[in-house]
C-alpha cells in the first residue's frame, strides 16, 4: 500500500469518507481508457477516500454479446442470457483491478453476487431488494480499492444469477453508495453532465449545475438516456446525492439532490429543468370497442397479465350513432409483438373491430418543477410546436411534465423549438459528447 498523500486544493474530502464512482462502458473501451480509468480512482483515493467502483463492460461489449447469443438462438433461455451478459462486467472489473495495482495500489475486484447485491429473480430486468455490502466493507477496512462488476446480482430465491436490465450498472452504484452510506455516488459518463436536451439534436443544450430528484426521474423517464431510471429512485428513496460527471474532463457535472418540495421559489429559479425526448415507444389503437363498463379494465388487465408497461393512454368519446370507441396507447417498442398477440387474442371476447400497430412516433417531453407555479407553460410549448409545424397525435401530463407524441420524423424539429421557446439556448455552445457509439 502506498501511503496517502497529503491533501490539498479543492478536490480535498473528508478523510473517512467513503465515495462510490461509475465508470460506464465508453469509459472503459480499450486498454488506454481502463488506464486513464485507473488513474482517476487512484487520484480519488490518495485524497483520503476509500473508493468503491461500479463498472460496466468495455464499449459495446454487452451489445456484441447479446448479437452472438441470437445468432446461436433466436431466443434464448433468460438464465443462460443473463450468464452471458455479467461476463462482459466481470472483464472489465478484473482489467480495472490490474490496472489499478500497476499503479501501485491494491484493489480488488468482485461479480455481483461476490458483492452482496441480492436481487429477486427475474432475469433480465432483476430488481436489487438488498445490499450486504459484508465482504466489501472488509476489503474496504483491508485498505483496499474495490471494484464491483455492475448490473448484476444474485437471486435470493433461487440463487442465480440476474441482471439488473440495460444500463443497469448506475443503479448498482447507487445501491452500493446507498449500503455503504457513502457521501457521494459519481457517475462517470461520456458527457459533461445532465444537460437541457440531448446535445446530438441541439447543440445549444446546456448543462445543468443541478436538478432535483423528482425532475430527473421524470427526464430519464422520458428518454433521457444520461441516467438509468431506477437509479435515480433508488437515489431518491436513500437520499444520495449522484454527481453525473463526464471521466473524459475534469469539469464538474451535474448534481442530482433534493427534492421540488423543499424548493425556494425565487424568481431566478429555471422554470424548465429541460426537454426530453424518446424514439423507442410505439402507438397500439383499439379501433371500435364497444362503449361498455369493464371493457377497458379486460383490454389493461390482459396487457399488465403479458407484464407489458403501458405509458400513455387516450380513450376517445365514443360516436353516439355507434356507441363504439377507440383506445390508444403507447408501449415500448420492444413489447410491441407480444402486446399485438395478446390483444388479437382477445378480439372476440371484447369485439372490438380492429387494430393499429405504429412505431413511426416519438415522445417530446417538456419537464420543470416551475411550471406548478407559472401558468401559461402549456400554451407556449403548444404554440412552439405549432410554429414548427409539428402535429400533436397525444397529449398527457404529470405535475412537472407535458409529453407529446409526435411523428417519428418531426421529434428533432419539435425539441429543438421547445429548448428555444423556453429561452434554453446557450450563447455559446459547450456540449462536448466525447465516446460512445450512442448504441
Ligand atoms: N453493460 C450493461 C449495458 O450495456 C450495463 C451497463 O452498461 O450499465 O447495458
Ligand atoms: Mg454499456
Amino acid at each position: 500500500m502506498v501511503s496517502p498523500d497529503p491533501v490539498s486544493g479543492p478536490m480535498s474530502r473528508p478523510l473517512s469518507g467513503i465515495v462510490v464512482q461509475k465508470y460506464g462502458g465508453s469509459s472503459v473501451a480499450d486498454a488506454a481508457a481502463i488506464k486513464r480509468v485507473a488513474r482517476r480512482i487512484v487520484e480519488a483515493k490518495k485524497a483520503g477516500n476509500a473508493v468503491v467502483v461500479a463498472v460496466s463492460a468495455m464499449g459495446d461489449s454487452t451489445d456484441e454479446l447479446l448479437d452472438l447469443a441470437n445468432q446461436v438462438s433466436p431466443l434464448p433461455p433468460a438464465r443462460e442470457l443473463d450468464m452471458l451478459l455479467t461476463s462482459g462486467e466481470r472483464i472489465s472489473m478484473a482489467l480495472l483491478a490490474m490496472a489499478i495495482s500497476d499503479l501501485g495500489f491494491s484493489a480488488r475486484s468482485f461479480t455481483g453476487s461476490q458483492a452482496g447485491v441480492i436481487t429477486d429473480s427475474v432475469h433480465g430486468k432483476a430488481k436489487i431488494i438488498d445490499v450486504t455490502p459484508g465482504r466489501i466493507q472488509s476489503a474496504i477496512d483491508e485498505g483496499h480499492i474495490v471494484i464491483v462488476a455492475g448490473f448484476q446480482g444474485v437471486s435470493q430465491d433461487t440463487k442465480e444469477i440476474t441482471t439488473l436490465g440495460r444500463g443497469g450498472t448506475d443503479t448498482t452504484a447507487v445501491a452500493l453508495a446507498a449500503a455503504l452510506q457513502a457521501d457521494v455516488c459519481e457517475i462517470y459518463t461520456d458527457v459533461d453532465g445532465v444537460f437541457t436536451a440531448d446535445p446530438r439534436i441541439v447543440p445549444a443544450a446546456q448543462k445543468l449545475a443541478t436538478v432535483t430528484y423528482e425532475e430527473m426521474l421524470e427526464l430519464a423517464a422520458c428518454g433521457a438516456k444520461v441516467l438509468h431510471l431506477r437509479c435515480v429512485e433508488y437515489a431518491r428513496r436513500y437520499d444520495i446525492p449522484i454527481h453525473v460527471r463526464s471521466s473524459f474532463s475534469q469539469l464538474e457535472g451535474t448534481v442530482v439532490s433534493g427534492s421540488i418540495d423543499h424548493q425556494e421559489p425565487t424568481m431566478e429559479q429555471a422554470i424548465i429543468a429541460g426537454v426530453a425526448h424518446d424514439r423507442s415507444e410505439a402507438k397500439i389503437t383499439v379501433v371500435g370497442v364497444p362503449d361498455k363498463v369493464g371493457e377497458a379494465a379486460r383490454i389493461f388487465e390482459a396487457l399488465a397479465g403479458a407484464q407489458i408497461n403501458l405509458d400513455m393512454i387516450v380513450q376517445n368519446v365514443s360516436a353516439a350513432a355507434t356507441n363504439l370507441t377507440d383506445i390508444s396507447f403507447t408501449l415500448p417498442r420492444s413489447d410491441g409483438q407480444t402486446a399485438m398477440t395478446t390483444l388479437a387474442s382477445l378480439q372476440s371476447e371484447v369485439g372490438f373491430d380492429s387494430l393499429l400497430y405504429d412505431d413511426k412516433i416519438g415522445k417530446v417531453s417538456l419537464i420543470g418543477a416551475g411550471m406548478r407555479s407559472h401558468p401559461g407553460v402549456t400554451a407556449k410549448f403548444f404554440s412552439a410546436l405549432a410554429g414548427a409545424g409539428v402535429s400533436l397525435r397525444m397529449i398527457s401530463t404529470s405535475e412537472i411534465r407535458i409529453s407529446v407524441v409526435v411523428d417519428e420524423d418531426e421529434v428533432d424539429s419539435a425539441v429543438a423549438a421547445a429548448h428555444t421557446a423556453f429561452d434554453l439556448d446557450a450563447s455559446e455552445v459547450e456540449a462536448v459528447v466525447y465516446g460512445g457509439s450512442g448504441r
